[in-house]
C-alpha cells in the first residue's frame, strides 16, 4: 500500500476515534475558542497564572503583572500593561494585603470598570508577618536566659500580615475555588469544565501536601535560612522555623549579616535560599562564611506543583545534613 494510502487511513481513523469520543463524552471534548474568544484574564502574579490555566484551560488567555523576576511588593505596571487591562473579562488578585494591589488595584480598577475582580484569598486565615528578630535573639543568647516557648515569642517581631499565601498548599485550595467561581460568573455555561478542573487540581494539591508531610517528616533540625521571609505559611502547615536575613524589607546591616552568620553556626544550616526578585550577594557572603552554598526558592514560581516539590527536596537536603 502506498505511503499517501497509508497516511490517508490513519487521518480518517485518528478523526474517526476523536469524533467518537466527542459523541461518547461531550465534556471531554471542549471546543478551543479562537484566540480572540479566549477569556482575557490578568493575574498579579505567575503562580495565579499557574492555578488559572489549571481550572481554565484553553478556554482562557492569561496575562501576568509582576513579570519574571520583578519585586511583587515594589513592581509599578507599565502604560502598555494598563492598557491591556482594558481589555480583560476578570482580575484575579492575591489580596491578602499584597504591596503591588494595595498601591496600584484602584488605578487598575479604573481602567476597566466592568472587568471581574477576583480576591482569591478570600475565606483565608491571613498570619502576621514574623522575622526572627535575630540580633536581640543573639543579645538574649549571651545572657544565658532560654525559657522555652515564651522565650521563643518574645523574639518574633510582627510587622503588618502576610500576604505570601500562595505557600501552603492548603490556602491554594481555597485560591483556587475563589477562581473557579470567578470564571462560572463570566461563563456560566462552561461551569462544569471548571468545576471538574478544580476537582482535579484539588486532588493534585491534596498529594503535593502529603508529599511535603511525609517528605519532611522526622528532621529534628526544623531550621531553614532565607533572604526574602516569603514561606511563614509554608513553615507553620510543615511546623519550621523559617530564618529571614531581610527584615521589613530593608536590606541587612553588617550587624544583622553578623547575627545571621552565628544563628545559621548554631543551627548547623548550610544553605541560604535566595528567589531572583532579591539581591543574592548578601546571601552569597553568608554562605561563604558557613561553608555552606545558596539555593533557590523562588516567590514566585510560574509551575506551582513542580517548584513546591523541589522547594521541598532542598529543605529535606537541608535538615538532612
Ligand atoms: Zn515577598
Amino acid at each position: 500500500m502506498s505511503k499517501v494510502k497509508i497516511t490517508r487511513s490513519l487521518l480518517l481513523t485518528a478523526l474517526l476515534v476523536v469524533s467518537v469520543l466527542a459523541m461518547a463524552c461531550p465534556r471531554l471534548v471542549v471546543e478551543e475558542p479562537p484566540a480572540e474568544e479566549k477569556i482575557g484574564v490578568i493575574v498579579s502574579i505567575l503562580p495565579l497564572a499557574d492555578f488559572v490555566e489549571n481550572i481554565g484551560g484553553e478556554r482562557v488567555a492569561v496575562t501576568v503583572m509582576v513579570p519574571p523576576g520583578a519585586d511583587p511588593h515594589t513592581f509599578a505596571p507599565t502604560p502598555g500593561q494598563l492598557l491591556e487591562v482594558s481589555k480583560a473579562k476578570i482580575f484575579i488578585k492575591v489580596g491578602a494585603g499584597l504591596k503591588f494591589e494595595m498601591v496600584w488595584m484602584d488605578k487598575i480598577i479604573e481602567q476597566n470598570r466592568e472587568m471581574l475582580v477576583v480576591d482569591s484569598s478570600h475565606g483565608i486565615e491571613l498570619m502576621e508577618m514574623v522575622a526572627h528578630d535575630h540580633h536581640e535573639e543573639q543579645e538574649h543568647k549571651d545572657e544565658q536566659h532560654h525559657e522555652g516557648k515564651d522565650h521563643e515569642e518574645e523574639h518574633h517581631d510582627h510587622y503588618g500580615m502576610d500576604p505570601h499565601i500562595w505557600f501552603s498548599p492548603r490556602n491554594v485550595m481555597m485560591m483556587v475555588q475563589n477562581i473557579r467561581d470567578g470564571l462560572i460568573k463570566i461563563d456560566p455555561e462552561q461551569a462544569d469544565f471548571y468545576i471538574e478542573n478544580t476537582e482535579r487540581y484539588l486532588q493534585e494539591l491534596d498529594a503535593l501536601d502529603r508529599y511535603i508531610r511525609e517528605r519532611l517528616d522526622g528532621f529534628l533540625n526544623r531550621y531553614f535560612l532565607v533572604y526574602h521571609p516569603a514561606f511563614g505559611y509554608f513553615a507553620r502547615d510543615y511546623n519550621l522555623t523559617q530564618l529571614a536575613i531581610e527584615h521589613e524589607g530593608k536590606e541587612p546591616t553588617p550587624k544583622v549579616i553578623m547575627d545571621v552568620i552565628d544563628l545559621a553556626a548554631e543551627y548547623n544550616l548550610s544553605y541560604v535560599f535566595v528567589s531572583p526578585q532579591y539581591p543574592v550577594r548578601h546571601a552569597e557572603v553568608i554562605a561563604r562564611a558557613i561553608n555552606g552554598q545558596t539555593a533557590l526558592m523562588d516567590e514566585l514560581p510560574r509551575y506551582f506543583i513542580l517548584s513546591m516539590r523541589s522547594m521541598t527536596d532542598s529543605l529535606a537536603r537541608e535538615m538532612m545534613e
